[in-house]
């Protein structure tokens, strides 16, 4: 369902050529009821289209590039698509599958949730996920309730090679404690506590899995969520975060026609990051939640997503060769050096590469290079120049060094190296438009 509103609106979409007030409300009023029928809480739906809202109106337009070899057509239903693929990513991320499995020598997972929900698969998922990573796990039969519990969990074990304690005589955090004392000496290093589930939440199971709590510490509490039960699954997610420290979701039977709604309602209502997604019975089928995939699978739209995306590169390196090709002419100011060493701090280790190139025998000028601090310093000296400083570098004389040191609180000696810098990337600059280096780049090949 969630999937046929945003076609709809693409197709809405279609023949538009700028969005405006109107065809956007309209839209928006389509996803709406998309959204809500895909459970995704009202509170949360209204933000996603206040946000998307704020983002569409004026940007999006009907635009079409031609890039080397490539010619681009992105419609206003296109571009609108991609908005709402990043606001969904953002509202399920950040990503965040990590585990914490620092304590020594056993750190411990506890599994709650409802019955049903799909705790025993799952903590059986991730003690195969563990053993893949190189981790030594063990499964801990803490759904004593019902016999067949025990028997499911030891034969899922026993299918993985992953040792499974359980103790029929015990009461479930007593069983989880001492499992913590066994695991350590049959040298596991990760226990995960399969607990029991009821049909609804009650008062017994909350204190249950308290006593879980404080008797055996587990360092990471997931809360196990059927993706089929849709809103409900909101409801329970927050029963559960308001009694309990939860670290993270695992949203299971994702592989039906569950609406991935919940994922972005979970998330949104409790600030609990989605650690994992089930995707199957197979014990395989466990995944790191991605936020991107989901969204794409909500919109149902990864094609267009992707094309947007290629679209938003091909406008970046247009716009850098643009850059390159106007530097290389000479014209070259301290905007254009402000984005260049921020280009290349981004770079990281291809500075070191280039330092390894024989063009610059001592690697980069030392003037070229900047750390973080230096690169809030620069930025606040580049601040306090006027536009046409900016432009034009050599104008700056000393009554200007003074002017703009007084303006942004530096000493005129800083002022004086930023210049100093400049002029050297300016070279640099030059040198390689001159074709001093493409020359002997060739050089070294032939
Ligand atoms: P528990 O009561 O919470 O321990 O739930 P179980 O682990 O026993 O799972 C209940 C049912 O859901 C079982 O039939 C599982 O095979 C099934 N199940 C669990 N996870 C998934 C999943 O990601 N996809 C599908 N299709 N089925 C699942
Ligand atoms: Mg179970």
């Amino acid at each position: 369902i969630l999937t046929r509103g945003f076609r709809d609106v693409r197709q809405y979409l279609q023949g538009v050529r700028t969005l405006n007030e109107e065809n956007l409300s309209e839209a928006l009023a389509m996803i709406r009821v998309s959204l809500l029928e895909a459970d995704v809480e009202f509170q949360v739906t209204r933000s996603f289209l206040e946000k998307v809202k704020e983002q569409a109106l004026g940007e999006i337009v009907h635009v079409s590039v031609k890039f080397k070899e490539r010619k681009l057509k992105v419609s206003p239903g296109d571009h609108f698509i991609k908005l709402c693929h990043d606001e969904l990513v953002r509202l399920m991320g950040p990503e965040d599958a990590s585990l914490d499995l620092r304590r020594k020598p056993v750190s411990a997972i506890m599994m709650v949730g409802l019955q049903g929900s799909g705790k025993t698969t799952t903590a059986a998922k991730l003690a195969r996920f563990l053993q893949k990573k190189g981790n030594r796990p063990m499964l801990v039969a803490a759904d004593v309730y019902r016999p067949a519990a025990v028997d499911q969990i030891r034969k899922l074990g026993a299918d993985l090679n992953v040792p499974v304690y359980s103790d029929g005589g015990a009461r479930p955090p007593e069983i989880c404690s001492k499992a913590m004392q066994i695991a350590s000496d049959a040298n596991c290093d990760v226990v995960i506590f399969d607990t029991a589930g009821r049909l609804t939440i009650d008062e017994p199971l909350m204190e249950e899995i308290h006593q879980i709590e404080e008797l055996a510490h587990p360092d990471n509490v997931l809360l196990v969520c059927d993706a089929m039960i849709g809103q409900e699954s909101v409801n329970i997610a927050k029963a559960f975060n308001e009694r309990i420290r939860l670290t993270g979701f695992i949203l299971t039977k994702l592989d039906g026609d569950a609406r991935g709604g919940a994922a972005i309602s979970i998330k949104e209502a409790t600030g609990v990051p989605i650690k994992f997604v089930g995707m199957g019975e197979g014990m395989d089928r466990l995944e790191e939640f991605r936020p991107d995939g989901l969204a794409s699978r909500i919109l149902g739209f990864g094609d267009v997503v992707g094309l947007v995306k290629d679209f938003e590169e091909v406008l970046d390196e247009k716009k850098a060769e643009e850059d390159a090709m106007r530097m290389l002419r000479g014209e070259f100011g301290f905007g254009d050096f402000l984005e260049q060493i921020r280009a290349i701090k981004k770079m990281g280790p291809l500075q070191d590469l280039i330092e390894k190139l024989p063009f610059f025998p001592g690697g980069l000028p030392s003037s070229a290079k900047v750390d973080d601090y230096e690169l809030v310093r620069i930025e606040s000296i580049i601040n306090s120049m006027t536009p046409a400083e900016r432009k034009h570098p050599d104008i700056i004389n000393q009554s200007r060094i003074a002017r703009v040191a007084r303006g942004s609180g530096r000493e005129e000696r800083e002022v004086k190296d930023l210049l100093t810098k400049f002029r050297d990337m300016r070279d640099l600059m030059s040198a390689m438009g001159g074709g001093k280096i493409r020359g002997r780049w060739k050089g070294m090949k032939g």
